[in-house]
């Protein structure tokens, strides 16, 4: 029986991007291969907000007590080795249990469900088959992957998926990209894969997703967005305010929106952090 280790595992509303509003459950999956610890820093430099809450990491016994950071990557624990404790491994058969627990009705209706992280692409692959295998699980019509866009799809998942989908032709399969920037404090050249980002519209409907702070964000998702397109990548693109707090948020939001008005593309606003103040477990 496979596991998966899950950092979260909650039901809310999908605050970003094509779903937003929709009700939804979200399974945060742990690890990913990135840091992205220059959001909301300047230029070059490194939040070190992670820093100060790892070494108390021994107050805290869930999610729900970790402090929420104003830079750097907002869902650390996630990710971070540090906090690994508060990620139980669990079989499908335990997940498929939660959620059924957490569904207002104990089975699926016009709930979505988003497999987040961390990086959910990186090797849970192998195991979400036997999860959505479930017989509980029958009722789920749609699915997205958030994702930073730099895994490429198994063989085995290639094939799962495409069958996932052609067994009913009510699913949908969704992969929402969000593209690192240099704003991020990633390299380029690890993060913007416009290739593998191509081959996920072969399997669903994909859209990138840039988080803006700045003028010069913008630019760089121009040129991200003209080598995306360059490959083939037909899908839409959305512009989102950066802001894991609500003050960062409520500082860029309307400009992000005006920007993506001025330039044709959307906005994606991330009604969480209005609706629940971007509480971990929303
Ligand atoms: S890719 Fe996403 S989860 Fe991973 S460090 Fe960056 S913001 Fe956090």
């Amino acid at each position: 029986m496979s596991k998966i280790k899950i950092a979260e595992l909650f039901y809310s509303v999908q605050g970003e991007g094509r779903y937003m509003g929709v009700p939804s459950v979200f399974l945060r999956t742990f690890g990913c291969n990135f840091r992205c610890a220059g959001f909301g820093m300047p230029r070059g430099e490194q939040s070190r907000e992670v820093e100060d809450i790892a070494e108390v990491v021994h107050m805290f016994n869930n999610y729900k007590e970790l402090p929420l950071v104003s830079t750097g990557c907002d869902s650390y624990a996630s990710w971070d080795p540090r906090f690994k404790n508060l990620s139980p491994m669990l079989t499908s058969e335990a997940i498929v249990d939660r959620i059924m627990e957490i569904l207002p009705q104990d089975h699926w209706k016009e709930e979505h469900l988003v497999i987040t992280g961390g990086e959910p692409l990186l090797g849970w692959q192998r195991a979400y088959p036997e999860l959505l295998n479930h017989p509980k699980m029958s009722g789920l019509k749609e699915i997205t992957f958030e994702t930073n866009g730099t895994q490429s799809l198994t063989d085995e998942f290639r094939s799962y998926l495409h069958n996932w989908r052609k067994s009913n032709p009510e699913r949908e399969i969704t992969f929402s990209v969000s593209a690192k920037l240099p704003c991020s404090g990633e390299a380029w050249d690890d993060a913007i894969k416009p290739q593998t980002v191509c081959e996920y519209e072969w399997f669903g409907t994909a859209y990138l997703k840039f988080v803006i702070a700045t003028e010069q964000d913008f630019a760089d998702a121009e040129c991200a967005i003209a080598l995306y397109r360059k490959a083939g990548f037909k899908g839409h693109v959305y512009l989102m305010p950066v802001g894991g707090v609500e003050s960062v948020y409520a500082l860029n939001n309307k400009n992000v929106a005006l920007l993506a008005m001025k330039h044709g593309l959307r906005y994606s606003d991330r009604l969480q952090v209005p609706l629940f103040k971007n509480e971990w477990g929303t």
